[in-house]
């Protein structure tokens, strides 16, 4: 099966007269794919060509196999499904400049990060430049059907953060691709300024990144201000230094002009005190960035404990007062296991299936 999700509107078109359509059909397709319809759905082809499509090709390689809405605020987080049987996980979130979508790059992820859930099992596969389009689409739909259950205007995705599991630089073409294929003349049409990358820190995929002229937010997780402490959560803390990344990150900056940012997330006893805030606000001192403090959310697996609210404001105050630009992230959909990795595990235990998903597809 071809998959047709992950090509260009010019490479659609070129497949479609190598199989012997014309080439406006080509366009026809692109359009229909980018709009999240499946072949059934594309009715200005003839039936026949419908059926000949669906037997050679895939148009929506995603599919959403579980909702969950958290009473808190408007978060929704998504369990998808792919086509051989794994699933994967996105997190809709809705701001007042628009609906942003997590997106995930690998199933699994092999980084091992000590309190991220997505890395307990390693990585199972990369995803394909298709299947992460497959995921916005996937949940354009979703908030389509959403507002025609509901009523309401009908929202699409116009931000993404690539943030969910695994590690994007791990996936480096396919990523790419898939950044190219968001500003396609009559695609999704999605910003690059709109769409943030989140890596652990792969320097020398941080320095091609910066080579490819796609404006997208590079942010990283550093979640300690010295290798030391680094080290005690993630094992990529072995293979290149804080240094190098910050090196990486100038870098960055100075091809792209964009600022990078920084996530921390505070854990208790680790790096959470006002000496680690003092030593992370001389380490950034001067660097065009800011850094967005996230409360750990706590994984089950994974033995390590959040922070109190006063211990975040205190570490805040530190960063201000050396005049560090910082937010401390909105804690959403905490009730419906919006970390990174927690639904999925928690399905793929409750389920207990051959199937990795337990889903029928
Ligand atoms: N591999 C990439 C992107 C995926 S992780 C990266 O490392 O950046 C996305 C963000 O979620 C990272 O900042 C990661 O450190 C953070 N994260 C993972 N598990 C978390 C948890 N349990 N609590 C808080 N943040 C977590």
């Amino acid at each position: 099966m071809t998959e047709l999700t992950g090509m260009t509107a010019a490479e659609v078109t070129a497949w479609m007269k190598a199989e012997g359509y014309p080439a406006f059909r080509g366009s026809q397709v692109f359009r229909w794919i980018h709009q999240g319809a499946d072949f059934d759905g594309m009715t200005n082809l003839s039936k026949g060509m419908r059926e000949e499509l669906k037997a050679k090709a895939v148009a929506q390689p995603v599919t959403v196999q579980l909702s969950r809405r958290s009473a808190l605020d408007d978060t929704v987080k998504l369990l998808y499904a792919l086509k051989d049987g794994n699933c994967v996980e996105g997190v809709i979130m809705r701001y007042k400049y628009g609906v942003s979508l997590c997106i995930s790059t690998q199933v699994g992820c092999r980084m091992g990060c000590r309190f991220c859930a997505s890395t307990l099992e390693g990585r199972i596969r990369d995803l394909t430049a298709g299947e992460m389009l497959g995921e916005i689409l996937a949940a354009n739909r979703f908030l389509a059907e959403e507002a025609e259950t509901e009523g309401g205007e009908v929202e699409k995705v116009s931000h993404v953060v690539l943030m969910g599991s695994g590690e994007p630089l791990d996936n480096y073409d396919q990523v790419i691709r898939f950044l190219r294929l968001l500003r396609e003349e009559e695609g999704v049409r999605i910003s690059l300024r709109n769409v943030s990358l989140s890596t652990c820190g792969l320097v020398p995929k941080m320095y091609d990144l910066a080579e490819e002229n796609l404006p997208v937010t590079l942010c990283v997780s550093l979640h300690a201000p010295n290798d030391e402490i680094r080290r005690q959560t993630m094992p990529i803390a072995e293979r290149w230094s804080v240094k190098e990344i910050l090196d990486a990150c100038r870098n960055y900056i100075r091809k792209t002009g964009r600022r990078v940012i920084f996530e921390y997330a505070l854990v208790d006893g680790q790096n959470a005190g006002e000496a680690e805030a003092a030593e992370l606000a001389e380490l950034l001192r001067g660097l065009q960035c800011h850094v967005n403090l996230i409360p750990l959310n706590e994984v089950k697996e994974r033995n390590l404990k959040g922070v109190s609210e006063e211990t975040v404001r205190r570490f805040m105050k530190v960063l201000e007062e050396k005049h560090i630009s910082v937010t401390r992230r909105r804690e959403m959909g905490d009730d419906i296991d919006g970390a990174c990795g927690q639904l999925r595990r928690k399905t793929l235990e409750s389920v207990r299936s051959e199937e990795p998903c337990g889903s029928s597809n």
